[in-house]
């Protein structure tokens, strides 16, 4: 399906950022269209209870405040179709965003595609996700008061989780593949010193334990170098080894940084393209927060708002 239809903004992504960016955009009357992708709601869905976004003190499921950001979108009127973008054409304006079934043009484009945390592949580990298992210290480290840990990674996301989890954890293992950290020499100097942190070296997460009620109650790790397994009993496991940022769609049409994120002008959400705006996670490796993502895509909102007013 072909539109000759050239919308005024085309928003790639369905989380916190892109939600944002639809509602701050309709109650501008400006139209758009959220294009949501594969996984709606983003990594809120793999999280557990939400507890650190204002305005729930009760605090929220991932899912519901998704849905909730999606019903305050639709009812100022922004189009959401359920459509995974395959590639886009940004050489010329408008320009093209094509899905496998359609193809849109758009005058202006939001890029909130975020990012994906990489897990360790163990064939139990998604079973375990919400039961022990997390991606995200600041979002699930408080339900770990008083409990023994591990994080696995070896970069400043494992050592900061590590350091943080500390707070609550009466102790946290840090499991590394090598013998030599990849975090900058003043995390890794904080990490060795704390009292809380063990660490784990040329260690690997071959299986995960459950206990009766499927919860997490150990994880197996098997030294590299020789192949000995140990069990460490923990009921909680932080994965740190990095993550994606959902760009691969874009090619070589924005600039994007050596990891792979989209480079936005330093306290702006515009890129390298003029008309392209960026905002999330998929620009954001240091913050990552639900509440970060929805600030940039009000900004890229606003931006894209101005940016149109201004065009001929
Ligand atoms: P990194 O890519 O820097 O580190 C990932 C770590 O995970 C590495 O130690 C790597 O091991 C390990 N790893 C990767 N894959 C696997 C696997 N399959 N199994 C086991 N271990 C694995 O990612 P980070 O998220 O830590 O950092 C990303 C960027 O953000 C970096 O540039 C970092 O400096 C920056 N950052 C800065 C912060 C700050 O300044 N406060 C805070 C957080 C991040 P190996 O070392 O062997 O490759």
């Amino acid at each position: 399906m072909s539109s000759e239809n050239v919308h005024k903004v085309v928003i790639i992504g369905a989380g916190p950022a892109g939600y944002t960016a639809a509602i701050y955009l309709s109650r501008a009357n400006i139209p758009n269209l959220i294009l949501q992708g594969d996984q709606p709601g983003g990594q809120l869905t793999i999280t557990t209870e939400v507890e650190n976004f204002p305005g729930f003190p009760e605090g929220i499921q991932g899912p519901e405040l998704t849905d909730r950001f999606r019903a305050q979108a639709a009812r100022f009127g922004s189009e959401i179709v359920a459509q995974t973008v395959r590639r886009v054409d940004l050489s010329r304006r408008p320009f093209t965003v094509w899905t496998d079934g359609a193809d849109y043009r758009t005058r202006s484009l939001i890029l909130a595609t975020g990012s994906t945390a990489r897990w360790l592949s163990l064939p139990e580990e998604e079973a375990f996700h919400g039961k022990g298992v997390s991606a995200c210290a600041t979002c699930d480290g408080f339900f770990f008061r008083g409990q023994e840990i591990a994080v696995v990674g070896g970069g400043d996301t494992a050592l900061e989780e590590a350091i943080f989890l500390t707070n609550f954890a009466t102790k946290v293992t840090i499991v590394h593949r090598r013998g030599e950290l990849r975090a900058s020499r003043i995390m890794q100097e904080r990490a060795l010193k704390n009292p809380k942190i063990a660490f784990a070296w040329h260690s690997v997460v071959k299986r995960l334990v459950g206990d009766a009620q499927g919860s997490l109650s150990a994880a197996v790790l098997e030294d590299v170098r020789d192949g000995a397994a140990r069990e460490l009993a923990v009921t909680g496991l932080f994965v740190a080894i990095g993550h994606t940022p959902n760009t691969a769609f874009l090619g070589d049409q924005v600039a994007l940084d050596d990891n792979g994120y989209v480079v936005t002008k330093p306290g702006r959400t515009t890129t390298s393209v003029e008309g392209v705006f960026a905002c999330g996670d998929v620009q954001d490796h240091v913050w990552r927060q639900a509440i970060t993502a929805a600030g940039t895509g009000c900004m890229a909102a606003l931006e894209c708002e101005r940016w149109l007013a201004a065009q001929p």
